[in-house]
């Protein structure tokens, strides 16, 4: 990928974050809260947008954990807390790797206010604090190509296919970019049919749907693809896959949810420079995106850094003057994303 491609996709990638938080589902008016999010997934994949449709009570519910993400030891102890004080083993399912690994999560949910311990008798107890709600209603994952042609699309397929197999996300979609042009049936042919195509207009903030995507269902098994034959002419080898079973898809959902939740999409600033003096945010329709002065264009997340030729940091005299609160104009714009973020947070303190 050349530098200039990597430049369209991280723009666009932050266009289709921005028109999702505000118009998902397109052609649709079901009005579920969303949580956005870019490049999460499980080890094996990430995927460029995620999309959660969440319930609204058990979103509200969600924020009476905080900000910061369950991770999976944490998703192990607090769904199962109980409501009265209970030693916590008799409280909590075997978790299938050793206790000591559930006690260290225990103390670590103590320290964040999370769960009530105590020790009775030389005994841990531990006792709710909130229900954890069950709050992700589906999971949407979108794959961005803004210049999605057909050698792009056959290139994409392999890859799409897997994670129809696997069934992960409620549903697939490849998000590429508005040209004027129609999208040709070659290329549709060339991205497997269960998931959907969507042309997005980040500049207007706007998407059509090229092609629904198929439902699929991840409380079934899944099927994960280890090796596919090439299918050239000399090709007899076998497609090599195992079976993915409802439970592990239920609790990888959950931890990415969780990532989502904390992260959402803005986070990309905290891999960038805003304490740069050039760093500014563009404030354009669909919102703000960062902007470099220097460069005179927006800039990636991968090369706003302190080792960019052009990083000149903030003049000191910028943190003391006209910023009474704490920091310079780049921790104002941390501060205003994170805000932004929190927005869609309800319930957040
Ligand atoms: S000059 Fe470099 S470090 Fe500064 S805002 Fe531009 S890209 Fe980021």
């Amino acid at each position: 990928m050349t530098g200039q491609d990597f430049h369209a996709e991280f723009d666009f990638e932050l266009g289709v974050c921005q028109w999702a938080e505000r118009a998902w589902p397109p052609d649709s008016d079901c009005e579920n809260p969303l949580v956005v999010a870019r490049q999460l997934g499980t080890k094996r994949r990430r995927w460029d947008t995620i999309v959660l449709e969440c319930d609204r009570d058990g979103l509200r519910q969600r924020a009476e954990f905080g900000e910061r993400a369950l991770d999976s030891d944490l998703l192990d102890v607090i769904p199962h807390a109980p409501a009265e004080w209970t030693y916590y083993r008799d409280a909590l399912p075997d978790p299938g790797y050793p206790w000591r690994y559930v006690r260290e999560a225990i103390h670590r949910a103590g320290d964040r206010g999370i769960l009530a311990v105590r020790k009775s008798g030389g005994r841990i107890e531990i006792r709710r604090k909130s229900v954890y709600p069950s709050w992700i209603e589906r999971v949407i994952a979108i794959e961005n190509k803004p210049d999605l042609d057909a050698s792009a699309a056959r290139h994409l397929a392999p890859q799409i296919e897997r994670d129809v197999a696997m069934g992960l996300a409620d549903e697939v979609w490849v998000a590429t970019a508005e040209t004027g042009e129609r999208i040709e049936p070659a290329l549709l042919e060339n991205v497997p049919v269960e998931a959907g195509i969507l042309v997005v207009d980040p500049s207007a903030g706007d998407a059509d749907v090229a092609w629904n995507p198929r439902t699929l269902d991840p409380s079934k098994p899944g099927v994960r693809i280890l090796d596919r034959p090439s299918g050239g002419d000399h090709d007899a080898s076998a497609a090599r896959f195992e079976y993915v079973d409802p439970e592990w898809k239920a609790q990888k959902r959950r931890e990415i949810a969780e990532r989502a939740y904390e992260r959402g999409w803005r986070s990309y600033v905290e891999s960038m420079r805003p304490d740069c003096r050039h760093f500014e945010l563009s404030w354009e329709e669909p919102g703000p995106t960062p902007f470099c002065a220097a460069k005179d264009r927006r800039q990636t997340a991968a090369e706003c850094r302190g080792s960019c030729g052009e990083f000149e940091p903030e003049p000191p005299v910028w943190r003391t003057k006209g910023w009474p609160i704490e920091g310079g104009p780049g921790a104002a714009i941390k501060r205003l994303l994170a805000r932004r973020r929190r927005r869609q947070r309800p319930g957040m303190k």
